[in-house]
């Protein structure tokens, strides 16, 4: 990462659906293995209305990268999917 990534969205970010009476929705999009790798990652730091606030226990604060990179879930390869980055102004391809 570069071109002044903070890594914010993997120190506290939030999961639409991710609520466990949720859970069943996500089979209807994702695969079983893709679903288990992300609520093994899952921290939760805090409540909103509607959502939980999570961190990530493969985040590495110190060095603000994440442990795991090569091998990150799909979820964190797209993100932040065709806009821009919510947290660094950058466009996903800039990185
Ligand atoms: S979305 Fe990309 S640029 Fe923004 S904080 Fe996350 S990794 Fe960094
Ligand atoms: S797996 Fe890596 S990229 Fe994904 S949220 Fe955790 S630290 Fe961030």
């Amino acid at each position: 990462m570069s071109g002044g990534c903070t890594g914010k969205c993997c120190e506290d970010f939030c999961i639409a659906n991710s609520r466990f009476e949720d859970i069943e929705k996500w089979t209807v999009q994702y695969p079983l293995s893709e679903i288990a790798d992300v609520m093994t990652m899952l921290i939760v730091i805090g409540h909103r209305e509607d959502h939980d606030r999570y961190t990530c226990r493969y985040w590495n604060p110190r060095t603000r990268l994440c442990t795991i990179y090569n091998t990150r879930p799909d979820m964190c390869r797209q993100y932040p999917y065709d806009t821009t980055c919510e947290y660094c102004r950058l466009r996903l391809n800039q990185l």
